[in-house]
Protein backbone atom coordinates (compact mmCIF):
# COMPACT_ATOMS: atom_id res chain seq x y z
CA UNK A 1 0.00 0.00 0.00
CA UNK A 2 2.92 2.54 0.85
CA UNK A 3 3.77 3.00 -3.63
CA UNK A 4 -0.49 3.88 -3.79
CA UNK A 5 -0.02 6.18 -0.64
CA UNK A 6 3.20 7.89 -2.04
CA UNK A 7 1.51 7.58 -5.96
CA UNK A 8 -1.24 9.66 -4.50
CA UNK A 9 0.77 12.30 -2.84
CA UNK A 10 3.01 12.60 -6.31
CA UNK A 11 -0.43 13.23 -7.96
CA UNK A 12 -1.10 15.65 -5.60
CA UNK A 13 2.13 17.54 -5.58
CA UNK A 14 3.28 17.05 -9.44
CA UNK A 15 0.70 15.99 -11.74
CA UNK A 16 -2.61 17.86 -10.57
CA UNK A 17 -1.33 21.79 -10.50
CA UNK A 18 -0.19 21.14 -14.14
CA UNK A 19 -4.31 20.06 -14.96
CA UNK A 20 -6.14 21.96 -12.87
CA UNK A 21 -8.03 23.73 -15.57
CA UNK A 22 -8.96 20.34 -16.92
CA UNK A 23 -10.38 18.88 -13.64
CA UNK A 24 -11.98 21.87 -12.85
CA UNK A 25 -13.84 21.21 -16.64
CA UNK A 26 -14.51 17.74 -15.57
CA UNK A 27 -16.10 18.47 -12.30
CA UNK A 28 -19.04 19.12 -14.09
CA UNK A 29 -18.81 17.76 -17.47
CA UNK A 30 -18.12 13.90 -18.65
CA UNK A 31 -18.39 13.54 -22.08
CA UNK A 32 -15.97 10.71 -23.23
CA UNK A 33 -15.74 10.29 -27.13
CA UNK A 34 -14.79 6.80 -26.66
CA UNK A 35 -15.68 3.38 -25.18
CA UNK A 36 -12.40 1.47 -24.29
CA UNK A 37 -13.19 -2.73 -23.46
CA UNK A 38 -10.02 -3.67 -22.48
CA UNK A 39 -8.63 -7.08 -20.55
CA UNK A 40 -7.78 -6.24 -17.28
CA UNK A 41 -4.50 -7.29 -17.40
CA UNK A 42 -1.77 -4.54 -15.27
CA UNK A 43 0.17 -4.27 -18.55
CA UNK A 44 -2.81 -3.00 -20.60
CA UNK A 45 -3.32 0.94 -19.46
CA UNK A 46 -5.84 2.10 -22.28
CA UNK A 47 -5.06 6.41 -21.42
CA UNK A 48 -1.72 5.21 -21.73
CA UNK A 49 -1.19 3.33 -24.99
CA UNK A 50 -3.90 5.74 -26.59
CA UNK A 51 -2.27 9.32 -25.21
CA UNK A 52 -5.91 10.61 -23.67
CA UNK A 53 -6.55 12.86 -20.72
CA UNK A 54 -9.18 12.18 -18.22
CA UNK A 55 -12.49 13.02 -19.44
CA UNK A 56 -11.40 10.88 -22.66
CA UNK A 57 -12.09 7.08 -22.29
CA UNK A 58 -14.79 5.43 -20.99
CA UNK A 59 -13.77 2.71 -19.91
CA UNK A 60 -14.06 -1.25 -19.16
CA UNK A 61 -12.04 -4.05 -18.60
CA UNK A 62 -12.90 -7.64 -17.83
CA UNK A 63 -10.86 -10.59 -17.48
CA UNK A 64 -10.29 -11.32 -21.55
CA UNK A 65 -11.70 -8.10 -22.70
CA UNK A 66 -14.99 -10.35 -23.05
CA UNK A 67 -18.42 -8.70 -24.05
CA UNK A 68 -21.16 -11.19 -23.01
CA UNK A 69 -24.00 -10.94 -26.00
CA UNK A 70 -27.15 -9.01 -25.02
CA UNK A 71 -28.44 -10.79 -22.14
CA UNK A 72 -31.76 -8.27 -20.79
CA UNK A 73 -31.22 -9.44 -17.27
CA UNK A 74 -28.43 -6.44 -17.04
CA UNK A 75 -25.02 -7.26 -15.93
CA UNK A 76 -22.33 -4.80 -15.52
CA UNK A 77 -20.73 -5.21 -18.56
CA UNK A 78 -23.86 -4.46 -20.31
CA UNK A 79 -24.90 -1.38 -18.23
CA UNK A 80 -21.73 0.32 -18.72
CA UNK A 81 -22.25 -0.22 -22.71
CA UNK A 82 -25.48 1.09 -22.05
CA UNK A 83 -25.07 4.39 -20.00
CA UNK A 84 -21.78 5.07 -22.69
CA UNK A 85 -24.04 4.40 -25.76
CA UNK A 86 -27.16 6.03 -24.88
CA UNK A 87 -26.56 8.78 -21.84
CA UNK A 88 -22.83 9.58 -23.31
CA UNK A 89 -23.22 9.23 -26.56
CA UNK A 90 -19.77 7.68 -27.53
CA UNK A 91 -18.53 8.11 -30.88
CA UNK A 92 -16.32 5.07 -31.04
CA UNK A 93 -15.99 1.49 -29.34
CA UNK A 94 -12.72 -0.10 -29.18
CA UNK A 95 -11.88 -3.92 -27.94
CA UNK A 96 -8.41 -3.90 -27.41
CA UNK A 97 -7.21 -7.31 -26.96
CA UNK A 98 -3.34 -8.25 -26.46
CA UNK A 99 -0.46 -10.25 -26.67
CA UNK A 100 0.26 -12.89 -24.03
CA UNK A 101 -3.02 -12.43 -22.50
CA UNK A 102 -3.85 -14.85 -19.53
CA UNK A 103 -7.08 -15.77 -20.20
CA UNK A 104 -6.36 -16.09 -24.37
CA UNK A 105 -3.49 -18.73 -23.58
CA UNK A 106 -5.34 -20.37 -20.89
CA UNK A 107 -8.01 -21.18 -23.36
CA UNK A 108 -5.36 -21.94 -26.49
CA UNK A 109 -3.65 -24.41 -23.86
CA UNK A 110 -6.79 -25.98 -22.73
CA UNK A 111 -5.69 -25.38 -19.32
CA UNK A 112 -7.50 -27.20 -16.46
CA UNK A 113 -9.99 -24.22 -14.62
CA UNK A 114 -11.43 -26.95 -12.52
CA UNK A 115 -9.85 -25.00 -9.44
CA UNK A 116 -11.53 -21.41 -10.51
CA UNK A 117 -15.19 -22.47 -11.59
CA UNK A 118 -15.59 -18.43 -12.11
CA UNK A 119 -12.71 -18.09 -14.29
CA UNK A 120 -14.21 -20.86 -16.52
CA UNK A 121 -18.26 -19.71 -16.72
CA UNK A 122 -16.56 -16.39 -17.74
CA UNK A 123 -14.46 -17.66 -20.58
CA UNK A 124 -17.11 -19.61 -22.20
CA UNK A 125 -18.26 -15.94 -23.73
CA UNK A 126 -14.44 -17.14 -25.57
CA UNK A 127 -16.23 -20.21 -26.89
CA UNK A 128 -17.03 -18.34 -30.46
CA UNK A 129 -13.61 -16.77 -30.44
CA UNK A 130 -12.28 -20.56 -30.20
CA UNK A 131 -14.68 -21.58 -32.76
CA UNK A 132 -12.90 -18.74 -35.03
CA UNK A 133 -9.63 -20.03 -34.09
CA UNK A 134 -8.88 -23.57 -36.40
CA UNK A 135 -5.15 -24.27 -34.87
CA UNK A 136 -5.59 -25.19 -31.25
CA UNK A 137 -2.61 -23.84 -29.25
CA UNK A 138 -2.14 -20.61 -31.78
CA UNK A 139 -2.54 -17.40 -28.31
CA UNK A 140 -1.75 -14.72 -31.01
CA UNK A 141 -4.70 -16.45 -33.42
CA UNK A 142 -7.25 -16.20 -30.84
CA UNK A 143 -6.24 -13.19 -29.31
CA UNK A 144 -7.49 -11.46 -32.54
CA UNK A 145 -10.00 -13.83 -33.17
CA UNK A 146 -11.39 -13.12 -29.75
CA UNK A 147 -11.22 -9.44 -30.42
CA UNK A 148 -13.38 -9.83 -33.87
CA UNK A 149 -15.44 -12.38 -31.69
CA UNK A 150 -16.11 -9.52 -29.10
CA UNK A 151 -17.05 -6.80 -31.55
CA UNK A 152 -19.65 -9.32 -32.53
CA UNK A 153 -20.80 -10.38 -29.29
CA UNK A 154 -21.22 -6.04 -29.33
CA UNK A 155 -23.41 -5.55 -31.95
CA UNK A 156 -25.77 -8.04 -30.22
CA UNK A 157 -26.94 -5.28 -27.79
CA UNK A 158 -29.89 -3.04 -28.63
CA UNK A 159 -27.72 -0.01 -28.18
CA UNK A 160 -25.13 -0.50 -29.86
CA UNK A 161 -27.15 -2.13 -32.93
CA UNK A 162 -29.52 1.28 -32.60
CA UNK A 163 -26.33 3.79 -32.92
CA UNK A 164 -25.09 1.35 -35.69
CA UNK A 165 -27.59 2.00 -37.93
CA UNK A 166 -27.86 5.72 -37.39
CA UNK A 167 -24.56 5.76 -38.01
CA UNK A 168 -23.20 7.45 -35.03
CA UNK A 169 -20.88 5.65 -33.87
CA UNK A 170 -18.21 2.56 -35.32
CA UNK A 171 -16.60 -0.07 -33.82
CA UNK A 172 -12.85 -1.18 -33.71
CA UNK A 173 -10.60 -3.92 -32.90
CA UNK A 174 -7.71 -3.38 -31.66
CA UNK A 175 -4.48 -5.88 -30.59
CA UNK A 176 -1.78 -4.23 -28.32
CA UNK A 177 1.12 -5.70 -28.29
CA UNK A 178 3.30 -5.77 -24.74
CA UNK A 179 7.19 -6.04 -26.04
CA UNK A 180 6.77 -3.14 -28.75
CA UNK A 181 3.99 -1.08 -27.45
CA UNK A 182 2.34 -1.12 -30.68
CA UNK A 183 -1.16 -1.07 -31.64
CA UNK A 184 -2.64 -3.28 -34.37
CA UNK A 185 -6.13 -2.12 -35.89
CA UNK A 186 -7.81 -5.18 -37.06
CA UNK A 187 -10.53 -3.42 -38.26
CA UNK A 188 -13.03 -0.58 -38.86
CA UNK A 189 -16.62 -1.85 -38.61
CA UNK A 190 -18.23 1.17 -39.66
CA UNK A 191 -21.77 1.61 -39.82
CA UNK A 192 -21.70 0.95 -43.38
CA UNK A 193 -20.27 -2.51 -43.47
CA UNK A 194 -22.21 -3.34 -40.55
CA UNK A 195 -25.74 -2.73 -42.03
ZN1 LIG B 1 -5.63 -10.31 -21.07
Amino acid sequence: MQDLTEGVARFQRDVFPAKTELFARLATHHSPHTLFIGCSDARVVPELITGTEPGDLFVVRTAGNLVPAYNPGGDGVTASIEYAVTALGVENIVVCGHSACGAMTALAHGDDLSGAPAVAAWLRHADSSQARTPATGDVPALVRQNVLAQLANLATHPSVARALAARQISLHGWVFDIATGTVEDLTAVTAELAA
